[in-house]
């Protein structure tokens, strides 16, 4: 029997009668059952997020950092409870699940020590004008399914410092692991400052279109991402869109082969290749090529693919049917053009759960779907290349811009190449090391804003800038 799950709205744990099932990717059974929420559900949400605000707004900062830190130390306390069951929703590795819970806590109780001062733009003989922050009132936040705590907290924790108050809707496809924090943290703050409810990707649009929603943050596809700013443009909501991307890794002839090999594998693979900012095309200098992509394919066929609660498993399924038979197309089609495959490419449709072997391409053309299009599964696609002035052209080609790395033994250079590329992030010899002290966020069509550091903090308010004459009525 599926245990069911409930919403939080204003304080208390609630359902609604009908019920959402929530699947196992790495077994198909279903394990447990979220309640479907429609309108009226999300009007109370909003309704006590509204009246929550009037307070909590002019609640002492100092107060309010404290809250997101009581959050912070309540998701260390049950991390083990909460990975375990993250794990058993989305798929991923424990040790990958741990990472997650932990580094949610950690990113939200380090976004609490932000601040945003007063800004003094004039102190004349004539005038004192100066910039406060004020919060934009009740957001909507929506995240994706790939990492669902931790997202949900990086929306969470600077909408709560900033004195907003929040209306969180995770992905129907992984809410367990997030109405249990919901449980959990239920009391840590006051009634209506943090509602989560469920429902099916419906209730977004009327998230996004809600008249008394004042700003929607938003991580999930550029597709989505679209729909949101259309639906937000009726009353000029606020927006924060963390969308997709097409990360380039671009690998320098002086790298060192034997370290940067491992680390390229985990940069694509990690969560089964589902990260936003995963190393999605691969390019290699043609001097190294064959020593790094033999390299490469020789450590990826020690990683064991399986159920994430398994001890020993270093890939886990792909979270869904859906995204699963994108990836399978995508091979089909890498297939079906003769591409050559260093490593799989065979999926086995026998048996239950969503797994893709790990999958390494030898220099597909760049035209090919599998370089071109996000793949967002355990799939690597690695390219030759010859000069800089190539690889930046092509890393570039892009109608996405959200992340990518240079890997070299001259730091000069890459930072060099780093700033042609036209990304919101860019490591130089690392990967998906995320800062909540720094603004993360994309260019082009891989969205706009940003989160963490004073930026994302920045996002959730609007500037007022207060002026006073001096000496006017002397
Ligand atoms: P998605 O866009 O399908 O769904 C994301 C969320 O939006 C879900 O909660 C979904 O229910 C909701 N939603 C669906 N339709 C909606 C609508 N019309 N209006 C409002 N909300 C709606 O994305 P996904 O498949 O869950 O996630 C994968 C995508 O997210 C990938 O493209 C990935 O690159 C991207 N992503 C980006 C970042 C980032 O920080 N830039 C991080 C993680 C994932």
């Amino acid at each position: 029997m599926a245990e069911l799950y409930h919403n939080l709205i204003n304080g208390e744990m609630i359902e609604t009668g009908e019920w959402l099932d929530v699947v196992n990717p790495a077994t198909e059974e279903v394990i447990g059952k979220v309640p479907a929420c429609g309108k009226d559900e999300l009007d109370r949400a909003v309704a006590a997020a509204r009246a929550a605000f009037k307070t909590w707004s002019k609640t002492p900062i100092e107060e309010r950092r404290q809250t997101i830190q009581g959050i912070a130390k309540i998701i260390q306390d049950n991390h083990e409870e909460l990975y375990r069951l993250l794990t058993s929703e989305q798929g991923k590795p424990h040790e990958q699940a741990k990472g997650e819970i932990m580094g949610a806590a950690y990113m939200a109780a380090s976004q609490a020590t932000l601040a945003l001062d007063d800004v003094i733009n004039e102190d004349s003989d004539a005038r004192l004008s100066r910039t406060r922050r004020v919060p934009v009132g009740v957001v909507g936040g929506i995240v994706p399914w790939n990492f669902p705590v931790m997202m949900a907290m990086q929306k969470i924790a600077p909408a709560m410092l900033s004195g907003c108050t929040i209306v969180l809707k995770p992905s129907p496809f992984t809410p367990l692991t997030t109405l249990r924090l919901a449980e959990l943290m239920k009391d840590a703050a006051p009634p209506g400052v943090v509602n989560i409810i469920t429902g099916e990707d419906t209730l977004g649009p009327l998230i996004t279109s809600h008249p008394d929603i004042n700003k929607i943050t938003f991580t999930g596809s550029t597709a989505t991402g679209k729909k949101i700013m259309e639906g937000a443009s009726k009353d000029l909501k606020r927006i924060t869109l963390e969308l997709g991307g097409n990360d380039a890794s671009i690998v320098l002839p002086d790298a060192n082969v034997e370290k940067v090999a491992e680390q390229l594998f985990w940069s694509s693979f990690s969560n089964a290749g589902q990260i936003c900012v995963a190393a999605k095309r691969i390019y290699i200098h043609e001097d190294i090529y064959d020593e790094l992509s033999q390299a490469i394919a020789t450590y990826a066929r020690t990683v064991t693919v399986g159920d994430g609660s398994q001890q020993g498993t270093g890939v886990g399924p792909i979270q869904n049917k859906k995204q699963f038979d994108r990836v399978c197309e995508l091979i089909e089609d890498a297939k079906d053009n003769g591409y050559k495959f260093l490593v799989g490419g065979d999926v086995d449709p026998s048996g239950s759960g969503y797994y893709v072997p790990i999958t390494i391409l030898d220099n597909p053309p760049e035209d090919a779907r599998i370089v071109a299009e996000e793949q967002f599964g355990p799939v690597m696609p690695l390219m030759k290349f010859s000069t800089d002035e190539e690889v930046i052209a092509r890393a570039n080609n892009s109608e996405y811009g959200l992340a990518g790395a240079v890997w070299t033994g001259d730091t000069d250079r890459g930072v060099a190449i780093a700033e042609q590329l036209e990304t919101g992030t860019v490591w130089i010899n690392e990967y998906l090391h995320l800062s909540p002290f720094a603004p993360f966020g994309g260019h082009k069509q891989s969205g706009f804003g940003a989160e963490y550091g004073v930026e994302g903090l920045k996002e959730f308010t609007y500037a007022q800038v207060i002026t006073v004459k001096k000496d006017a009525m002397a």
